[in-house]
C-alpha cells in the first residue's frame, strides 16, 4: 500500500506511480517554478536574455546535478525522473526548461545513458576517468554545460557527418568549425560540441563523431550573431565559431566512436527535448481553465465558461493533453538501450504528439479564451510562440519523425526495394 502523502498538485506528466524520490523532486521543481520561474518568465522573453537568476536557483536547489550519479555527488536521477521534472519546469518557463535540458543531457548522456552503451574495458575505463572531471565541475563549481550540435546542414538531422572537426594533436584536439542555434551562448562555462574526427583524408564519417567539451574561455572560441526569434527567446541560441581551438584530451565527453553508437543504442536520448513542450501544453490548458472561470489573478472576474462552444474546446484540449501525457508516460517508462521496433515507433509517436500537440493546445487556448487573452501581460501569447518551436528541433523535427516512422514501419532494417 502507498503510505506516501499525495502531491498537492497534478504534475505536468499526469498522475503516475511516482517513487518517493520522484515525488520530492517534482515538488521541488513545482515550487521553484511557481514561485520563481513563472513570475520572471516574461522578462527573459521580452529582452531575449538568458534566465541567469533561474540558474542560480537551479544550482542552489541541486538541480544542475540532477543526473550526476550519487556516487559522484549528484542526485542520481534516471531518464524517466529527469523527463518528469523537466516537464514540471517547462510549465512555468519554457526557455529555462529547454536550456536546462541541454545542460542535463551533458550529464545524462555521459552518465546513465553511457552506462547502457557497449564499450570495451579500455573505453569504459577512459570514460569513467574523464566523466569524473565533468561531474566534479558541476557538483563542486556549479558549472553549466551547453550542447551545440546544429550547423545548418544535414548533420544535425543525422544524415551527414558534422562539418565541425577535431584533429588529434599532442595532448588533445584542435577544433575548427561553426555551430548555429547554440542555446546558453554566453551563459555556459563549457560547450559540449559534436564534431567529426579529422583523420586527414577526404572521407569524413559520421561514425567518427566526437563529443568534446570546449571551455568558454578557450582562445579561438567566439560567439556571434543576433538572437531575436519568435519564441524560446530566453534560450539565447547564437552562433559559435571555433578557430584552431585547442582542448586537452580530458575534455572528451565520450571515447572515440561512442557517441555514434550511443545515438543508435539509445534513441530516447533525443526525446529529452519533449518534456519542456509537455510542460507548455499543460500551462496553456491550465490558463484556459482559469481564464474561462474568471479566476486569473489581476484580471476582471468575467466568466466565459457558460458558452457550450468554449466547453467543447476545453474538452478537446483535455482529450489531446491526456493523449499526450499517456504516450509520454509510456515512452519514458519503456525507454532503454536497444528498444524493440514497437517501442521505437511509440517513442517517435510520443515525440511528435508532444511537439505538435503543444502548439495545437496553445492555438486552441487563444481561440477559445478570445482576444483579450493574447495581450502581452498574460502568458498565453508567449506559450503560443514558445510552443511553436518544438517541431523545429533537430534531429527529431516533426517532419523528420514522420519520415522515420513511415520508413521504419514499412521497411525492416537493411531491407531494400529491388
Ligand atoms: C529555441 C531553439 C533552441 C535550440 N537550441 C539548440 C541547441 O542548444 N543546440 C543545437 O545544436 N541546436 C539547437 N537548436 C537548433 C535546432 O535543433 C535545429 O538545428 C535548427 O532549428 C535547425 O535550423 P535549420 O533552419 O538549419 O533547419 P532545417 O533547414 O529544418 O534543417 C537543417 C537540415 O536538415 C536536413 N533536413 C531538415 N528537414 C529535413 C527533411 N524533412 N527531410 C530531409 N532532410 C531534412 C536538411 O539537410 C536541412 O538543410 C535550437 C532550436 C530552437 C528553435
Amino acid at each position: 500500500m502507498d503510505a506516501l502523502p499525495a502531491l498537492s498538485f497534478t504534475p505536468a506528466v499526469g498522475d503516475l506511480p511516482f517513487t518517493p524520490k520522484q515525488r520530492s523532486l517534482l515538488s521541488l521543481a513545482h515550487e521553484l517554478g511557481r514561485t520563481k520561474f513563472a513570475p520572471r518568465a516574461a522578462q527573459w522573453d521580452e529582452s531575449a536574455s538568458f534566465p541567469f537568476a533561474n540558474y542560480d536557483d537551479l544550482r542552489e536547489a541541486g538541480l544542475l546535478r540532477l543526473c550526476v550519479p550519487e556516487s559522484h555527488g549528484g542526485l542520481g536521477a534516471d531518464f524517466a525522473t529527469y523527463m518528469m521534472v523537466a516537464a514540471e519546469i517547462g510549465r512555468f518557463c519554457g526557455a529555462t526548461a529547454l536550456t536546462w535540458n541541454m545542460h542535463i543531457c551533458s550529464t545524462m548522456w555521459t552518465g546513465v545513458l553511457a552506462d547502457g552503451i557497449a564499450m570495451t574495458d579500455a573505453q569504459r575505463a577512459e570514460h569513467a576517468k574523464r566523466r569524473e572531471l565533468h561531474f566534479a565541475r558541476i557538483v563542486n563549481d556549479g558549472a553549466i554545460y551547453a550542447q551545440p550540435f546544429s550547423e545548418g546542414s544535414a548533420a544535425a538531422a543525422g544524415r551527414a557527418p558534422f562539418g565541425t572537426t577535431a584533429k588529434k594533436v599532442d595532448g588533445g584536439w584542435l577544433i575548427n568549425g561553426r555551430k548555429i542555434f547554440a542555446s546558453l551562448s554566453g551563459a555556459a562555462d563549457y560547450y559540449g560540441v559534436l564534431c567529426t574526427e579529422d583523420r586527414g583524408d577526404e572521407h569524413p564519417d559520421a561514425r567518427d563523431t566526437l563529443y568534446i567539451a570546449v571551455p568558454a574561455t578557450s582562445p579561438g572560441f567566439a560567439i556571434s550573431g543576433d538572437w531575436n526569434p519568435l519564441g524560446m527567446r530566453g534560450t539565447v541560441s547564437r552562433n559559435l565559431a571555433f578557430k584552431d581551438v585547442f582542448v586537452s584530451d580530458d575534455e572528451q565527453l565520450m571515447p572515440r566512436g561512442i557517441y555514434f553508437r550511443g545515438a543508435q543504442t539509445w534513441p530516447a536520448m533525443f526525446f529529452t527535448l519533449a518534456p519542456t513542450y509537455l510542460g507548455l501544453a499543460n500551462a496553456a490548458y491550465d490558463f484556459t481553465v482559469q481564464y474561462l472561470r474568471g479566476e486569473v489573478p489581476g484580471e476582471p472576474p468575467v466568466k466565459r465558461r457558460q458558452y457550450p462552444t468554449k466547453q467543447i474546446a476545453v474538452a478537446q484540449m483535455r482529450i489531446q493533453l491526456e493523449a499526450m501525457k499517456s504516450l509520454f508516460g509510456r515512452a519514458i517508462a519503456e525507454a532503454r538501450p536497444n528498444p524493440s521496433k514497437d517501442e521505437k515507433l511509440r517513442l517517435y509517436a510520443a515525440h511528435y504528439s508532444v511537439m505538435e500537440g503543444a502548439n495545437d493546445i496553445a492555438r486552441l487556448a487563444i481561440r477559445t479564451c478570445g482576444g483579450q487573452s493574447m495581450m502581452k501581460h498574460l502568458p498565453l501569447e508567449r506559450l503560443y510562440r514558445d510552443s511553436r518551436c518544438g517541431s523545429l528541433m533537430l534531429p527529431w523535427t516533426a517532419e523528420l519523425i514522420l519520415d522515420r516512422m513511415g520508413r521504419e514501419t514499412l521497411y525492416e532494417a537493411g531491407e531494400r526495394d529491388a
